[in-house]
């Protein structure tokens, strides 16, 4: 179930705090593919400029026909230029073979494209390094279909670098000498995502006029700072899922143990009887590590691509086949539900 208030009240919330750091958010919405309901609940609370990393999800906001602006987060297919062009107003670059492509492109079709650049202060995803930025915008200040932006970069997604003051300087940094070597002023310097916001409460440089949110709004949670958002609400999303069989049975499995569905080897313990429940979802829809049932007694013990099995002894409920049960869902239990078209939203 999506609760779009809460969603709505996020996002005034992150807003209103961000603005007093002088910085405009960029909703991000790739952790729900999108979902109207959601997209429409941050447009209310404040949210005038999107962000995904698909050009799908960036079609289904198109398509509901707000007035806002449309950012390509991930970098573009060099494949996918012409849609890139026509459908967003900016994307994300690193890489002049697809700033070249974009450009001849936008030229192609009348248009200038706008693009930031990224630079990877440690967090090994995407971006140049900043010893490599400046031959990089001298490059991209010479394409004729595309107009430069500004700067940014990402920590905390695949290096699990953690935000700091120090990169947010050596962004600001990097944009004085733009403006010193090609006397180019840049609009945007976007300091980062949801982790970078637990530097507010230090003060973020001056400068820094951006930042891209998704988790802290949907879920009201920082993963990288495993740190939840106060005065935020963290359960705008909750999945619902029906029991199919309650049995008693043994702890540890009767017979010789090989791999299970998803080649790995399982340990278990051995507890004796318990009383346990099968749910109707699996990991095709869910990572049962990134739920927690909302039912006291209730473990979630583990499962296989459609069946999620819960150890329920504890449970002073009696549950019965046919029951729902909800589960909170941190981000990426959030993602693959949203993404399941078996999970109906
Ligand atoms: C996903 C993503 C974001 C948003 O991250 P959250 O942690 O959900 O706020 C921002 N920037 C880039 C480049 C991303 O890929």
């Amino acid at each position: 179930m999506i609760d779009s208030t809460k969603i709505k009240e996020n996002t005034i919330r992150f807003v209103q705090e961000a603005k007093k750091s002088g910085i405009e958010l960029i909703g991000v919405t790739k952790g729900v593919c999108a979902h109207r309901d959601v997209v429409e609940a941050m447009y209310h609370g404040g949210i005038k400029i999107f962000a995904d990393s698909r050009l799908e999800n960036l079609a289904h906001i198109e398509a509901m026909n707000l007035q806002v602006q449309l950012y390509l987060l991930r970098l573009p297919m060099v494949s996918q230029v012409e849609e890139v062009v026509k459908r967003t107003h900016l994307s994300f670059n690193s890489q002049e073979v697809t700033l070249k492509a974009l450009s001849n492109e936008a030229e192609n079709q009348g248009r200038i494209h706008q693009v930031m650049l990224m630079v990877d202060v440690g967090d090994l995803r995407e971006g140049v390094l900043s010893s490599k930025f400046l031959p990089l915008v001298e490059k991209t200040l010479a394409l004729k279909g595309i107009k430069l932006m500004g700067i940014a970069t990402n920590v905390g997604c695949y290096g699990g670098v953690l935000p700091s003051i120090k990169q947010l300087e050596e962004l600001i940094d990097l944009s004085s000498k733009v403006r010193e070597y090609f006397g180019y002023s840049m609009e945007m310097i976007s300091g980062g995502n949801t982790a970078t916001s637990i530097l507010f409460s230090q003060g973020i440089p001056q400068g820094i006029n951006q930042l891209r949110i998704g988790e802290g709004i949907l879920i009201g949670f920082d993963s990288t700072n495993n740190r939840p958002l106060e005065g935020f609400y963290h359960d705008a999303f909750s999945l619902e899922a029906e029991i199919i069989e309650i049995e008693e049975k043994p702890s540890y499995p009767i017979g010789e143990i090989g791999r299970d569905a998803f080649g790995e080897i399982p340990h278990f313990q051995d507890r004796g009887i318990r009383k346990r429940a099968i749910l109707a979802i699996g990991r095709q829809d869910v990572e049962f590590g990134a739920m927690t049932p909302l039912l006291e007694g209730v473990e979630i013990l583990g499962g296989s691509s459609d069946h999620l099995i819960l150890d329920s002894t504890l449970c002073t409920e009696r549950l019965k086949v046919g029951q729902v049960l909800s589960f909170n869902l941190s981000y990426s239990a959030l993602l693959r539900a949203m993404t399941s078209t078996y999970v109906q939203k």
